[in-house]
């Protein structure tokens, strides 16, 4: 397929902000997409080269890039800084500058769509594997001269494509509705290849599959070693006695909840791979629990689930999120370790030797995680009680409470109790201390705006438009704006935290009403954690929307706690909990 047709694809994308439109224009695309190039396509809507886990990255910033630009232009650096300042996008620096070169007659330039979109990621592909001494010249002279072989509007992507800056504004469920309305007739037949994707993480590979195997070879699609599933979610109650209703079986198991990061680990003999929620590559992070997974977990291969949490082993207690975070770094690695160190508790088992475990049981998998990991220092597995009397389940809550503990996560032992990759269900019910407020449990929101600080908050925001995630619509509504809980520091930073998710007018997928209209837009990349009073009925945000009734639901009262970077914005807390957390209210009253 023609870059070039790709292009024309995108254009259209950027012009709506119609999810249904987008949908359509995908599906007209992936029609046209043959077996060569249809994971490709998927990626590169997505402004991806391959699927995440890979941990591919063309490792072009922005300086990097006005230097290519500049080579393919034929003109010095600061020229290239100049129009940057002037347009703010490379994109369009490069449709000016290298441009203008070509319309000075030079003849190596063809004004003919000669790039593929076999080529560009080939070619894409090429510059991230360049690593060691000499790769970023390598990278610069690929670019540019990717760049010079392209026509303007070519380059205009290519140029957001290397900067990670596509904006189209598509997310990955837009992309799978757009499968299945290409492949499956409507985009009503999303689920069997939404889960798929949670099984495998890899948008390309499923479109690979549909396209040749059709939908039996995307239902035939099997866990496997080094690809990170999608983590199992636990769903919420107002009150404690609804974990006994909602979760299914008569005996409930409690395990401990730890306040950590979500950890999937991949064991391959001695070798092992750490999988982090945004289902990232996090091996070189924790090279304690590497070690433990690969000399204390008796079995060849496995895939195996838990939370790494700070453990201070003087006083042998768990430490706070906070101290964790430390240990999210590239460098200094080794003194950290020492340092912060961590234990990485186990709750779940999806494969071994060679065996899916996600279709057996929770009791069962959890017989067969204590069969085979050997307790060690780093590594230990979830303490829990057993029960089908909630009074029991309460005291055992007390204690982890007593233990400084973040709560509890019951799960079902019932016989369907599988693992659900990617679902939040019933089968786990998390429960949390509830703190002086009067929600139970704080949501976790998308920043999609700001509006302009005035008085002491001057020259940074005065609040931000949060929003929940509508998974179904694969869409951003509105539930809040927030102003209190930010510190002086936090409230100057704003500006500069938020920049690289800025755009000009309200990114695609986010569903605002007038009244909440901002100062300010940004594409739907950070996640914080929110503390409100209440949910109520309200005209003024989208979250939930009522169509005939002209209203949505707000949180009320809202308060910053902390930023949640280890969140994708399609983990942010969910519509559909935010109406369930309402729904709760309502009958408590
Ligand atoms: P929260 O912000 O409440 O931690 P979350 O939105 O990050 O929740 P949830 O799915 O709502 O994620 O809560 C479950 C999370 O709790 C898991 O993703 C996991 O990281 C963590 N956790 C800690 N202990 C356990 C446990 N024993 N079983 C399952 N998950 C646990």
């Amino acid at each position: 397929m023609k870059f070039s047709r790709l292009i024309r694809s995108f254009e259209k994308l950027e012009k709506t902000s119609s999810r249904n439109a987008m949908i359509n224009v995908l599906a007209e695309l992936i029609k046209e997409a043959t077996m060569k190039n249809i994971d490709k396509i998927c990626y590169f809507v997505l402004g991806e080269i391959d699927a995440g886990y890979k941990n591919i990255h063309l490792g072009i910033g922005d300086e990097m890039a006005k230097s290519a630009i500049a080579l393919a232009a034929g003109v010095n650096k600061q020229k290239v800084e100049e129009e940057m300042k002037e347009v703010g996008d490379l994109g369009e620096v490069a449709y000016k500058l290298v441009g203008a070169k070509q319309k000075g007659g030079e003849d190596f330039f063809t004004f003919e769509d000669a790039l593929s979109v076999e080529t560009v990621h080939t070619g894409l592909l090429k510059i991230a594997t360049a690593v060691g001494s000499g790769s970023q010249e390598i990278k610069k002279k690929a670019l540019a001269a990717m760049l010079e072989s392209a026509n303007p509007k070519e380059r205009r992507y290519l140029a957001r494509l290397a900067t990670g800056e596509i904006r189209l504004g598509v997310g990955d469920m837009t992309v799978l509705d757009a499968l299945a309305a290409a492949f499956l007739g409507s985009k009503k037949n999303r689920a069997d290849l939404e889960h798929a994707y949670n099984i495998c993480s890899d948008i390309g590979y499923v479109a690979k599959v549909l396209a040749k195997r059709g939908l039996e070879g995307v239902r035939r699609i099997r866990i496997a070693l080094n690809r990170p599933i999608r983590p199992m979610l636990a769903q919420r109650v107002s009150e404690m006695s609804e974990i006994m209703e909602k979760i299914g079986s008569e005996v409930v198991a409690a395990e401990e909840k730890y306040d950590g990061e979500r950890i999937q680990a991949h064991k391959e003999g001695t070798k092992v791979k750490l999988f982090s929620r945004r289902l990232t590559d996090v091996t070189d992070q924790f090279p304690e629990v590497v070690e433990s997974v690969s000399k204390h977990i008796k079995a060849e291969k496995a895939i195996l689930d838990g939370e790494v949490v700070a453990y201070d082993f003087d006083k042998d207690v768990f430490c706070p999120f906070q101290k964790l975070m430390q240990r999210r770094r590239k460098y200094n690695v080794k003194e950290y370790t020492e340092k912060i160190p961590v234990k990485y508790m186990l709750f779940d088992i999806l494969y071994i030797n060679g065996k899916s475990y996600m279709r057996k049981s929770y009791p069962e998998r959890r017989k067969k995680l204590e069969q085979i990991v050997e307790n060690e220092k780093y590594i230990d597995i979830t303490r829990r009680v057993t029960s089908s009397e909630l009074k029991e389940i309460d005291e055992f809550f007390q204690d982890c409470i007593q233990r400084c503990l973040e709560g509890m996560v019951c799960k079902s032992c019932a016989d369907n109790s599988y693992y659900r990759a990617g679902a939040r269900e019933w089968l786990w019910i998390k429960w949390k201390e509830s703190y002086a407020s009067d929600l139970s449990d704080t949501l976790d929101l998308v920043v999609v705006g700001a509006y302009a600080g005035k008085g002491k908050r001057g020259g940074t925001y005065g609040a931000l438009l949060c929003a929940a995630y509508n998974h179904d619509e694969d869409m951003f509504q509105t539930v809040c704006k927030l102003g209190t809980g930010f510190s002086d520091k936090q409230l100057g930073r704003l500006p500069d935290k938020l920049k690289d998710a800025k755009r000009d007018r309200p990114p695609a997928r986010v569903l605002v009403t007038k009244e909440m209209e901002a100062d300010y837009w940004f594409a739907p990349k950070y996640i914080l954690e929110v503390r409100g009073s209440e949910i109520t009925e309200s005209p003024a945000h989208t979250c939930n929307w009522r169509e005939g009734e002209n209203r949505g639901l707000a949180l009320r009262f809202p308060r910053f706690e902390r930023w949640r970077p280890g969140k994708a914005s399609d983990q942010a807390t969910s519509v559909q909990e935010v109406a369930g957390m309402f729904l709760g209210q309502k009958m408590e009253k």
